[in-house]
């Protein structure tokens, strides 16, 4: 008895934050699926945010990335950028290959007194920049954002930079609280060859299946999958982790920026400069020894 406990409890662990890797109708279409609730809950709790269309803005976002993140390759990374249809409102994210997803609401956004609906925010002349690629290689591709709902844009995206039929879907419900209750994304593309039809009905299906999705109780979503497609591949599992990579070194660097007068009176005021993270929310104090070493 007591083992098939801890049994149970290893397997919930290793479906939370990890995306399933699946090949579907005849190993036609890829598609790829993670409960990200653990995830997103962690940065939406970093950012301090508040305000629901904010918190669902970021999330959303993040949620699609972090699944993009298991279609990458050894030292491949994604670095998105949304801009609303007001352009000093923006969003971004990167991921890379092992999984590590990061992202946040730039100032201005934070700032916003902003009421409306995700749609409203995004507007008509919303875009999206999407990075992707290694050291050596990298492809930069912009689009707008027709659906307003960053989900359907992001697919858009795919469709218009990569030229391949994308699903996308990312499902993010909060309380009355406004805590976050789940989130899970899935991310369906067609292989060469594949009848255009099915990504189609790959939507209707998860359209229609929204609650056994949601419905954490369930955990292993190898069952959940093949609940809806009768004929679920999985070909791998992946780790999805908030990881910042920020440093002092990497701050220090930024007060370069700085003029010589502004690192001047911080040392004639004998106060250290204090530089926090937009990310994490790390701070990095810089003493007036190190300040000196900049002029
Ligand atoms: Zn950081």
């Amino acid at each position: 008895m007591k083992l098939t406990i801890i049994k149970i409890v290893e397997r919930k662990n290793i479906m939370e934050n990890t995306i399933v890797r699946t090949l579907i109708f005849n190993k036609q279409v890829r598609l790829f699926f993670v409960d990200n609730t653990k995830l997103i809950n962690e940065i939406l709790n970093l950012n301090k945010e508040t305000n629901k269309v904010l918190k669902l803005t970021l999330g959303k976002t993040l949620s699609v990335v972090s699944l993009i993140s298991g279609t990458l390759k050894g030292d491949q990374r994604i670095s998105l950028q949304l801009t609303m249809s007001d352009p000093k409102y923006k969003v971004f994210a990167d991921a890379d290959a092992k999984g590590n997803v990061r992202g946040y609401l730039n100032g201005e956004l934070l700032k916003a007194p902003f009421d409306g609906s995700l749609g409203k925010l995004i507007g008509h002349k919303g875009t999206i920049r999407m990075i992707k690629g290694s050291h050596m290689n990298q492809f930069t591709g912009i689009t707008d954002m027709p659906y307003g709902n960053i989900a359907d844009d992001i697919a858009h995206y795919f469709i218009q930079s990569e030229q391949t039929q994308t699903y996308i879907g990312a499902n993010i419900r909060f309380g009355n609280d406004n805590q976050l209750l789940f989130s899970n994304a899935v991310f369906a593309q067609l292989l060469p060859g594949a009848p255009p039809g099915l990504i189609d009905e790959v939507r209707q299906v998860f359209n229609k299946n929204q609650k056994l999705l949601n419905n954490s109780s369930v955990d292993n979503m190898e069952e959940k999958l093949s609940k809806l497609f009768t004929d679920v591949h999985v070909i791998g599992y992946s780790p999805v982790q908030f990881f910042c990579g920020c440093s002092k070194e990497m701050f220090y660097g930024m007060l370069h920026s700085l003029s010589k007068n502004d690192l001047k009176q911080a040392i004639n005021n004998k106060e250290p400069i204090e530089t926090g993270c937009q990310i994490c929310g790390r701070t990095y104090s810089f003493e007036q020894s190190e300040v000196q070493e900049l002029l």
